[in-house]
């Protein structure tokens, strides 16, 4: 790649699951990447394959402190994004939305660095409007288990508007729906990690409620795909733009899915929804395929299978390592 085409870019939350992919095709892209994370749901492993590479450079950072590097670009992806894992610690994920934010926007300010924010679906709540478009406000408790998570990303929103608004900043605001795919974490709790791992162990799977709660699936590489696309996007397009696949599907059949896509013969028990568990969650993504003439090519058994392929390998070292410690 030609020097003047080649971007520092720093990568927040880089050794996620979302951020490892993305970390990966702006490698191979030719641009200079700086993965920062403290680790807090990521790991090493998700990212080792990077560590040999010149242009990949990894800082253990918690993005709640300030953090002064000289880089082109940023992708602020730095936050816990399952609901088991946000509500660990409820009062850092609000401190990672909200801090991190300032602090990614300062270093943005400082450096006039291009920002994107991995915003979400959960700024709409449980939405009142079916499919949800950009101009809905949603429905958000305030003061719920969710909030830490949904006000967290919401204020981050209005602090990315607000830096735009005062102080001229080129930013770019991806609302992101459920994605799934390889690296996902096996123990987050999110549906596709749980009924995978469940299905694959032949344990029972788990619904929760009546499993006629619809969620709408996108496979990872078409969501990073899009994160590049709306970075480069000309300045004047701020979003928020929805990303994600429109093609909507209930819990209980996402669990039939997946039992017949790997072979499994775990049967479904039905479990107590959570609080304020979303009901329908669907994207509209005109202003997407519009701006980024962009829409999701994967569709879900390919993505699904894919995912199985991964989830395996996971069980198959889980087996050699615990074999290995009885030796
Ligand atoms: P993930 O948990 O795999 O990745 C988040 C990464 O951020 C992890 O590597 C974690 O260690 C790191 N991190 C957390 N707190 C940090 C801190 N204070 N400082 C530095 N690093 C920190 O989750 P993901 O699915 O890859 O999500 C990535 C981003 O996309 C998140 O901001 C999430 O809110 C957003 N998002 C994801 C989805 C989805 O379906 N995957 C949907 C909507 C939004
Ligand atoms: N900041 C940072 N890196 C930089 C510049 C700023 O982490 O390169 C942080 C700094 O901690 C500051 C925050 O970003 O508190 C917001 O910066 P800004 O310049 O907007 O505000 P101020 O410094 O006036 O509080
Ligand atoms: N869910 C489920 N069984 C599980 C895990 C999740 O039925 O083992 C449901 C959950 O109640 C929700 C949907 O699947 O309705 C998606 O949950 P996830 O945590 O993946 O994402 P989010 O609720 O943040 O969209």
């Amino acid at each position: 790649m030609k020097e003047a085409f080649r971007k520092r870019i720093l990568v927040t939350g880089g050794a996620g699951f979302l951020g490892s992919h993305l970390c990966e095709r702006l490698l191979a892209q030719g641009h200079d990447v700086l993965c920062v994370d403290n680790f807090y749901t990521g790991t090493k492993d998700n990212i080792a394959h990077l560590l040999d590479s010149p242009n990949f450079e990894l800082m253990r950072h918690d993005v709640t402190f300030p953090l002064y590097v000289e880089v082109d670009e940023i992708y602020n992806l730095a936050c816990p994004a399952s609901p088991v894992h946000y509500q660990h610690d409820p009062v850092q994920t609000t401190k990672t939305s909200v801090h991190g934010a300032i602090n990614m926007l300062g270093l943005a300010k400082r450096v006039k660095a291009k920002i994107f924010q991995a915003s979400t679906s959960e700024v709409y709540g449980d939405a009142r409007v079916h499919p949800q478009q950009e101009a809905y406000w949603g429905n958000v408790n305030p003061i719920g288990p969710r909030s830490c998570y949904d006000e967290g990303k919401r204020c981050a929103e209005t602090l990315f508007m607000d830096y735009r608004r005062q102080h001229g900043l080129n930013i770019k605001i991806a609302r992101i729906f459920n994605t799934y795919g390889p690296r996902m974490h096996p123990s987050d709790g999110r549906v596709v990690s749980n009924f995978m791992m469940q299905a694959l162990a032949g344990e029972a799977i788990t619904v929760y409620g009546e499993g006629t709660q619809t969620r709408s699936f996108c496979y990872v590489d078409d969501m990073v795909d899009a994160f590049i696309r709306l970075m480069n996007t000309p300045d004047e397009v701020t979003g928020p733009v929805n990303l994600g696949n429109p093609h909507e599907i209930s819990m209980l059949e996402i669990a039939q899915r997946i039992v017949a896509l790997t072979g499994s013969k775990s049967e479904i028990v039905f479990r107590p929804l959570p609080m304020d568990d979303p009901w329908h969650r669907q994207p509209d993504i005109t202003q997407a395929r519009k701006l980024l003439d962009w829409q999701p090519v994967t569709v879900l058994d390919e993505g699904l299978r894919r995912t199985a392929a991964y989830f395996r390998q996971i069980i198959e070292a889980q087996e050699t390592r615990s074999a290995m410690a009885t030796l």
